[in-house]
């Protein structure tokens, strides 16, 4: 299908958005502001999952100069579950950028808004145009299932090339007016109507007459995505070091997967009970064998993007709150309501306590 074609997708998609959009909380204003928290939860995660974040996230930070100024802990706290932190932490970074070099005011040129961090031409597209009309498109898996499927088209679409080709021919057909619409109301069909897993429902799609994949019964043939490299997998012991009601945690490097977050104290491999205690005591020699016992001990596993971490889990009962390198000993209190776990240690803490 050629731009000329897709030109006919563009009334029947805007006039299907304006009856079927769903009521998200971020679709209450275009504010720029608002719209890009929205897009920067949504990467990866459901709306379902993210509605009750973002709604605590903008009561804790209503306007820019808030969340420049929050502190990493409040902030990495707030986003405790969702995952891929590094998105936080760029939306902090690009806050106080915003403070700095535009007054606190959201940029309105496309290649300013790309030059924020943590900002690709995803969400750049999305802002630019939901927010200030701008005829950018913003090309994400739902939007790519969609045109796929009309134009039966079987490139990868993991291809940058491909995809920057999608997103010159839909900048091509953006209407002169409701642009913002346009962007929603090709990610709302690609996210209810033309959904991944399964049969799309093209009964209710409002483009059906022009589909391609539709009129040939190939829908499922497409998007043609190349196959991923299995994730690696990574063996770790966990432990669960408990002194009365507290527990030992302490912070990652700086650098590597989830950098510079909390975590309970691990090693790379699996070992033996024996292997485990001597090891606690060479890093602290009054570690007492006798005295810190292994109640519990499990296998657990956590799915990354491309890792896989395959845990065994120990729960040990210590008699102090021993130094054990860089450790800190908080409160079953603090690590609810202060420390911000990542899911694949909180799982462990929840299952080991
Ligand atoms: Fe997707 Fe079906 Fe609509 Fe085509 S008709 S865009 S396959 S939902």
């Amino acid at each position: 299908m050629q731009s000329n074609q897709l030109k006919q997708i563009v009334i029947p998609l805007l006039d299907w958005y304006h009856t079927n959009k769903r009521d998200l909380p971020w679709r209450k204003n275009t504010d720029p502001y608002r719209v890009w928290v929205s897009e920067i939860m949504l990467q990866q995660t459901r709306v379902e999952t993210v509605i009750p974040y973002y709604e605590r996230f903008m009561e804790h930070y209503p306007t820019i100069p808030t969340l420049a100024a929050c502190t990493d802990e409040e902030l990495l706290k707030l986003w405790e579950g969702l995952g891929y932190y590094s998105r936080a932490r760029n939306l902090k970074k690009a806050a106080q950028v915003i403070c700095t070099e535009y007054q606190g005011c959201f940029p309105t040129q496309y290649k300013d808004i790309l030059a924020l961090p943590g900002i690709g031409a995803y969400t750049a597209g999305a802002i630019s145009s939901i927010s200030f009309e701008q005829a950018k498109a913003a090309v994400d898996g739902n939007v790519l299932r969609v045109i796929t499927r009309l134009t039966e088209n079987g490139q990868d679409i993991m291809d940058t090339g491909f995809r920057k080709q999608i997103t010159e021919e839909l900048e091509k057909i953006y209407p002169t007016r409701q642009r913002g619409d346009f962007t929603q109301s090709l990610m709302e069909l690609g996210a209810v109507i033309c959904v991944p897993n399964g049969l799309p429902k093209c009964s209710e799609c409002p483009l059906h007459i022009l589909c391609g994949a539709c009129q040939n019964g190939t829908q499922l043939q497409y998007p043609v995505k190349k196959q991923k490299t299995a994730r690696k997998v990574e063996e770790i012991t966990v432990l669960v070091l408990q002194y009365q009601d507290k527990i030992a945690v302490r912070k990652r490097e700086k650098k590597g997967i989830l950098s510079d977050m909390w975590e309970l104290p691990n090693w790379s491999g699996f070992f033996t009970d024996t292997q485990i205690l001597k090891q606690l005591v060479r890093i602290q020699p009054q570690f007492d064998i006798q005295k810190n016992i292994i109640c519990k001990k499990e296998r657990l596993e956590h799915i990354f993007t491309h890792i896989e971490w395959h845990m065994e889990c120990l729960l040990i009962a210590c008699d102090t709150e021993y130094e054990l390198d860089s450790v800190v000993w908080v409160t079953h209190e603090e690590l609810a309501e202060k420390i911000a776990l990542p899911t694949a240690f909180r799982k462990v803490y929840e299952r080991m306590r």
